[in-house]
């Protein structure tokens, strides 16, 4: 709409200074020292929600960091659309690898360098320019909510709680969340879904302590052979997940979401020679993108036992420990599937050793589905503004936090990221692309009015 794009261009420069000053401040969640920090980050989204337009906006305690609620509530019969995001950040550690100051943005080569700048303060305030556009040209069609939490980067411990206690302040019609990112700006793309997660560790004994493996070996079980062993027999040869029950719950993903998935361009040479490896691996009957979207899989995180220093100890280990975990897909559940790998660990130890498997955290997966109202109307709103209709994606990543939203306030969310993968997320020298945020910017409207059509 031609409003919007006017009021946008005469408002850039402003809008991307506040989102500067945003950034400016060091809301990082995991440190308490930065306990003040927070609260100076939560009043300054707060302040930005008043100045965009809403007729409200609270800071709200939770027993961790605060939440900033915010709304715009024009007709109660028109839908409303609850916009999540998070105000908190990584810690920036390591600092010497930043080329500048993570918290005093820098500008170069059209890209913000700052922590926060793509997850996920840059991404949420396009959403306050957003309500901004259309409140200052008149042309809400739908009622926004905000819900803005200080916990995403340690887990979101308090939302849970938070989102129960006020499900009636948050009811809306559908989640909308951009902290995430996109193929590239030429092959746009939404997020459909997010995998689960299971962790566990298993620590298999075979004797009392460590032996002479001169006196005992070959008369004694090594309980390094036997971890192999056990972690060797859960894929088949055709990297199939053996153990029984795994795949029962797996939603079957359809031809037409498989075909669209792999409608996303993959260069398989430039995909190896990125990450350094020889040949792709995967499931059988899979593809690359299939493999870390729709399908569980099960990892080896670390490994460890027995004499690792320098030169050479013969030793028979008494222990032997390992980190296996598992992505998850729906409608797997992450406590079903901790104790299904539990149990599997501990049958299928040979009668020569001991074993103990105890679990670590896990997270539910999420889907979202690509016929409902939301998806249309993000997808409708990205071809509108990038003149290409967006790919659905799966995430392969974890978000805890989906499944509590949708459980609590029973509505769908739907993923509008506009970040790319080179970001640089929780890593040194975060960045977001200008371009991007001015893109999101503009696309963010469309989402709304084509919402409100399609209700
Ligand atoms: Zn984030």
């Amino acid at each position: 709409m031609q409003v919007w794009k006017d009021y946008q261009e005469k408002n850039k420069e402003r809008f991307l200074n506040e989102m500067l000053d945003l950034l400016r401040i060091p809301s990082v969640s995991a440190k308490s020292e930065h306990k003040r920090d927070m609260l100076k980050c939560a009043e300054a989204v707060k302040e930005s929600l008043l100045k965009a337009g809403a007729d409200k906006a609270v800071v709200m305690p939770t027993e961790g960091h605060p939440v900033v609620y915010g709304e715009k509530i024009i007709d109660s019969s028109k839908p409303t659309v609850l916009v999540y995001g998070h105000y908190d950040v990584q810690p920036v550690e390591p600092l010497e690898l930043w080329h500048s100051g993570p918290f005093d943005p820098v500008i170069k080569d059209g890209k913000v360098f700052a922590r926060g700048s793509a997850d996920d303060k840059g991404q949420f305030y396009m959403h306050v320019k957003a309500m901004e556009t259309l409140v200052q040209t008149n042309t809400m069609a739908t009622n926004i909510k905000f819900l803005i939490e200080g916990e995403e980067e340690v887990g979101s411990p308090n939302l849970g709680k938070f989102v129960a206690a006020n499900k009636e302040l948050l009811k809306a019609d559908v989640i909308l969340i951009s902290d995430s990112s996109m193929l590239s700006m030429e092959t746009p793309s939404l997020d459909t879904g997010v995998r689960g997660l299971s962790y566990i560790e298993v620590v298999v004994t075979a004797s009392g302590r460590d032996l002479h493996s001169g006196t005992y070996g070959g008369a004694v079980a090594n309980p390094i052979t036997v971890l192999s062993k056990m972690i060797a027999s859960v894929h088949d040869e055709n990297n199939h997940i053996t153990i029984p029950g795994f795949y029962d719950d797996v939603v079957v993903a359809g031809a037409e979401e498989r075909a669209l998935i792999n409608k996303a361009p993959f260069n398989e040479k430039e995909y190896k020679d990125e990450i350094g490896i020889k040949e792709l691996w995967g499931e059988k009957g899979f593809t690359t993108y299939e493999r870390t979207g729709i399908r569980p899989t099960l990892e080896l995180n670390g490994i460890w036992g027995g004499y690792t220093g320098e030169g050479a100890k013969t030793v028979l280990p008494a222990k032997a420990h390992a980190k296996i975990s598992a992505r998850l897909v729906p409608n797997q559940t992450s406590s079903k599937m901790t104790e299904l790998l539990l149990n599997h660990f501990r049958s299928i130890a040979p009668s020569c050793v001991t074993v103990e498997a105890f679990e670590h955290h896990g997270g539910e997966p999420y889907m979202t589905p690509i016929d409902s109202k939301g998806y249309k109307a993000a997808s409708k709103a990205v071809e509108t503004t990038f003149g290409k209709a967006p790919i659905p994606v799966r995430g392969g990543g974890s978000i805890p936090i989906c499944s509590i939203l949708e459980k609590e306030l029973g509505i769908k969310i739907i993923f509008m990221g506009f970040g790319l993968d080179n970001d640089n997320l929780h890593s040194p020298n975060e960045k977001y692309n200008i371009e991007n945020y001015y893109k999101g910017i503009e696309t963010i409207p469309y989402f709304h009015k084509f919402f409100a059509e399609g209700n």
